[in-house]
């Protein structure tokens, strides 16, 4: 029964390789090498016992049919694929990671791990990113979804697909559910008549599904905005999204360090200063950095297809040629929001 409560989403096909899977499983522990040509001996038969565990492990591999849509990833990003985002990668490391990695230490201080997470600050900063690594660290399963996805024109779909999510992210767990852009579910003032907005119907939907995870069940949800003041004021209550991190753009340790990530595969010519290029790329976030380096490697391509590194001119063409996205005033901005959003919280 307790089975049966967690494969929402499986039809009869589904159920029927579930409990073939997991009898492989049982099969596969007492015979590592088993070949079923060969058939298998009755005592092993006999003493074949197929456990819940054979039936959770066996669930991460059978895609139910009604959550095709739902894509499980493995993330490959790692800590080291991430710079200058210290703060926000320690909280997460603590907040997310160790949680899911360690429940047993947490239950036994205790300590009530966190459920939701929002990751804000400007765009091409490190949020996505942040929340791969957290999942693949944490050995954890990732689903990824956009707010704008979320809401289909169809009655009671948009629902239905948080629903299928947060099912799907329970039984892969433990699992890091990944909503970006939640700004788009704010409410839409003079929504009118009728029937509530589909906004506010996806985030009572969120919320329900949040209020009935229990901690250390293995599913955390981190969300991402470039516009935390837009956010609906009822995502950010206690036991929903109360962790707040700040993913601001990077200094120039941080961006030094970003430049030798993103340079790590590309000869470089004796002559290119990463130190002196993080020092003139102020307000240039990861994205930006990247695709600083990206063009100075397409400008060495361009004069010669021959071309062993890119050379400190390509650099400063591409430097030329590239503005960083953010600007003082929406650093200030952001600023100022995490100030408000620190003092409301
Ligand atoms: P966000 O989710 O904040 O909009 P992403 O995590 O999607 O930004 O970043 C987009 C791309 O920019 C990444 O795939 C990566 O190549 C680069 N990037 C962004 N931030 C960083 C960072 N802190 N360190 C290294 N690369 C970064």
């Amino acid at each position: 029964e307790d089975i049966a409560r967690t494969t929402y989403g499986f039809v009869g096909a589904d159920l029927a390789a579930l409990a073939r899977e997991a009898a492989m499983d049982s099969l596969r522990r007492i015979l590592p090498g088993i070949n079923l040509r060969d058939g298998i001996p009755s005592n092993v038969l006999e003493s074949l016992q197929v456990t819940r565990q054979d039936f959770m492990n066996a669930m991460k591999r059978v895609q139910p049919s009604a959550l095709r849509e739902i894509m499980i990833q493995v993330p490959n990003v790692t800590w080291d694929d991430i710079g200058g985002v210290e703060e926000a990668r320690t909280r997460l490391r603590e907040g997310v990671e160790l949680p899911l990695k360690s429940p047993e230490s947490f239950r036994r201080l205790g300590i009530r791990p966190a459920k939701g997470f929002l990751l804000f600050g400007p765009p091409g900063t490190g949020k996505t990113l942040l929340a791969k690594a957290v999942a693949r660290e944490a050995q954890a399963n990732f689903v990824a979804t956009k707010s704008s996805d979320l809401l289909s024109k169809w009655y009671g779909e948009s629902e239905q697909q948080v629903s299928r999510l947060f099912a799907r992210a329970r039984q892969v767990a433990p699992t890091v559910i990944f909503i970006d852009e939640i700004d788009s579910l704010a409410p839409v003032r003079g929504g009118g008549l009728g029937e509530p907005a589909v906004t506010e119907r996806v985030v009572n939907t969120i919320l329900a599904e949040m209020d009935g995870l229990e901690e250390l069940q293995g599913v955390v949800v981190m969300a991402a905005t470039n516009r935390p003041n837009l956010i609906d004021p009822a995502l950010l209550r206690p036991g929903r999204f109360d962790e707040l991190i700040y993913v601001p753009v990077p200094d120039a340790q941080g961006r030094r360090h970003i430049l030798g990530i993103h340079t790590k595969t590309m000869p470089l010519g004796p002559d290119v200063d990463l130190d002196a290029i993080a020092e003139r790329t102020s307000r240039f976030t990861g994205a930006d950095l990247e695709d600083l380096t990206r063009r100075a490697g397409l400008l060495a391509l361009r004069e010669s297809l021959q071309a062993e590194h890119v050379t400190m001119a390509h650099f400063e063409q591409a430097l030329r040629e590239t503005r960083p996205s953010v600007t003082p005033e929406m650093e200030r901005e952001y600023e100022d929001m995490l100030r408000t959003l620190k003092q409301e919280g």
